[in-house]
């Protein structure tokens, strides 16, 4: 056996919403996962789009933030100990002696396991960077300060002198938030016309009309100024080629994120416009071994939402026990008659007669 090889029951590709209830639904199994995501952080879509908005069609909860669910799922799998390997994307897929799966991922990470649950969304992240010069050198700075696509806490940004460029709902979204905590904050788009929601424009127009917001339109990026990677003003030009400088500790462009399927697609998979054709009632996507939940999965009437997911990462781990557990009789447990391993409420559950 390779020391360097992480050995592992299942391997889920992707830390989003679907993958991470992965983790619950194979720990309840006994099934041991570990989890590698390219964010730095887990979440997918929730943390990098919409950490702070709420969303209303989780069962159960009227009401969560974004950020909050991902809170609440991290919470939930615990107790079942997955190991994570985040900020790393898986670019190899391989079988190995045995049946056995080994992926490869961008650090060189290596994880060999009886089978992949690909909960891959819609692809790894990646922001469209503005194409300007020696912009690497005010990326990757402490929150608050340089140049970031993802706000996590906007108190990150309290007191700093905020240039958020792009017209979507990204930029306008936080551009409202940051208005209450920021020292300045200045909209870069360029033209008069938001791609975000009428309520959210109208809501900017008015804090611009107050003078909390600076709109600078039709404006668009034109360089950095800051020395040592601290940033310290952003150049802006019109269509006519006439300069302003911005004042800036920190620059948020929000041109949108691509997002693509990468190595995945020479997977050999049975793909269906990027995404990954799989067999409903067990998630599995046609090479023995491999199975897809979530946003990438695709079957007739497939709906994109979190709870189709949720519900996905239970047919695809109850397919997989007979994979892991060979000869194994898998009876089929309420979690109320099963609890769960250290007691999420406190205690080891009782296990109850049905
Ligand atoms: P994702 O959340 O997309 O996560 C996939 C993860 O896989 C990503 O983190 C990505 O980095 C990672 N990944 C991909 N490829 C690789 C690789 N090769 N190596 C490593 N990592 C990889 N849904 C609802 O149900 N209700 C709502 O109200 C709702 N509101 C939304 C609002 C907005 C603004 C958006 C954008 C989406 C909303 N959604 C909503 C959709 C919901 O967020 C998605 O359905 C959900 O995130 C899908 O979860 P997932 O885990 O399948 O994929």
């Amino acid at each position: 056996m390779d020391s360097d090889i992480h050995h592992t029951d299942v391997a889920i590709i992707g830390a989003g919403p679907v993958g991470l209830f992965a983790v619950f639904e194979l720990g309840m199994l006994g099934i041991d996962c570990h989890v590698v995501d390219a964010l730095d952080a887990p979440g997918g879509q929730c943390t990098a789009l919409y950490p702070e908005k709420p969303i209303y069609d989780i069962p159960g909860y009227p009401e969560i933030m974004a950020h909050d669910l991902v809170g609440k799922l991290l919470e939930q799998i615990k107790p079942f100990a997955p190991v994570y390997h985040l900020g790393q994307q898986v670019t190899g897929l391989e079988t190995v002696d045995g049946g056995d799966w080994l992926l490869t991922t961008s650090m060189g990470t290596r994880i060999e396991a009886r089978a992949v649950i690909l909960a891959a969304g819609v692809g790894a992240f990646g922001p469209n960077r503005p194409p300007l010069d020696g912009i690497d050198a005010f990326e990757r700075q402490p929150p608050g300060t340089g140049v970031h696509y993802f706000v996590t806490r906007r108190e990150d940004f309290r007191d700093r002198r905020v240039v958020i460029a792009g017209g979507g709902d990204s930029a306008v979204d936080w551009a409202l938030a940051l208005a209450e905590t920021a020292a300045s904050v200045a909209v870069v788009h360029r033209r008069d016309r938001f791609r975000a929601a009428p309520e959210s424009v109208r809501r900017l127009r008015e804090l611009a009309d107050s003078g909390r917001i600076e709109m600078v339109v039709p404006f668009q990026l034109h360089s950095l100024e800051g020395e040592g990677g601290r940033l310290d003003g952003v150049i802006v030009s019109d269509l006519d080629g006439n300069q302003r400088r911005l004042a800036a500790d920190a620059l948020l462009p929000f041109f949108g994120l691509h997002q693509d399927l990468g190595p995945i697609a020479d997977w050999g998979l049975n793909l269906h416009r990027h995404h990954i054709v799989v067999e409903p009632s067990t998630c599995a996507a046609g090479l023995s071994g491999i199975f897809a939940i979530g946003d990438v999965a695709e079957y007739p009437g497939k709906l994109k939402l979190i709870l189709t997911g949720f519900s996905e990462a239970a047919m695809a781990a109850h397919a997989i026990f007979t994979l892991v557990r060979p000869g194994e009789a898998l009876h089929f447990e309420y979690s109320t008659t099963k609890g769960v391993p250290g007691g999420v409420l406190g205690g080891a559950k009782t296990p109850t007669a049905t």
